[in-house]
């Protein structure tokens, strides 16, 4: 029976591994890179792949992107440096910054609290923000977790480990987006409202 050559296999195999790419789209990719890529394109393809992976790392104060040790907000020194906006993912820190409103730093947890699928406290991001409100230069701590079950159980529990820091203001993001929404998927206005109707987390 005839098979395809092995590295078309390898990569069909590649390309399956994106999440939402199944076996039928992979096969199209892997003969799209055959037959219609050019030759300077595959090694710059390559390239990208590489580089995302040796060049890109999470800034070691807030665990945003970063291709040095601190993320370029961390290292703006003409930013509010006691406030810190707590998000689930690294994208949520570009569709604040979008805004053009926020100047104070982040806090990237790297996901939320979801014990249907084991990820617990420990899986996040928790105990660097607590060493740093720990450290006294932080005065308002922003909860921007998503509007989920998810976000919000994320957000009770911090909550509750700063109630240790009374010195601390903590607010959450006023949402006037449907519960349930993702910070990502807002539109820019609804979040610049959630940003400016921010509210005492009690
Ligand atoms: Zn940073």
């Amino acid at each position: 029976m005839f098979k395809y050559p092995q590295s078309i296999l390898n990569l069909i195999d590649s390309f399956a591994l994106l999440p939402g790419v199944g076996k039928k789209t992979a096969e199209r990719y892997a003969f799209y890179v055959l037959n219609e890529m050019k030759q300077e394109e595959v090694e710059e393809f390559v390239k990208n792949l590489e580089s995302v992976k040796n060049d890109v790392r999470h800034c070691s104060v807030c665990g945003n992107l970063a291709e040095d040790d601190l993320c370029p907000i961390c290292q703006d020194t003409s930013r509010d440096h006691s406030i810190v906006m707590v998000v689930e993912q690294e994208r949520d820190v570009l569709s604040m910054e979008k805004l053009d409103e926020y100047k104070g730093l982040y806090h990237v947890l790297n996901g939320a609290i979801t014990f249907s699928k084991g990820i617990s406290p420990q899986d996040l991001n928790i105990d660097s923000l607590i060493e740093r409100v720990k450290k006294g230069d932080i005065k308002e701590v922003i909860l921007a977790t998503n509007a989920t079950l998810e976000g919000e159980t994320t957000a009770r529990y911090i909550k509750e480990l700063l109630v240790n820091f009374p010195d601390v203001r903590v607010s959450r993001i006023a949402y006037g987006l449907p519960v349930g929404q993702d910070l990502i998927y807002a539109d820019q206005m609804t979040l610049l409202k959630a940003l400016e109707g921010r509210r005492e987390y009690k």
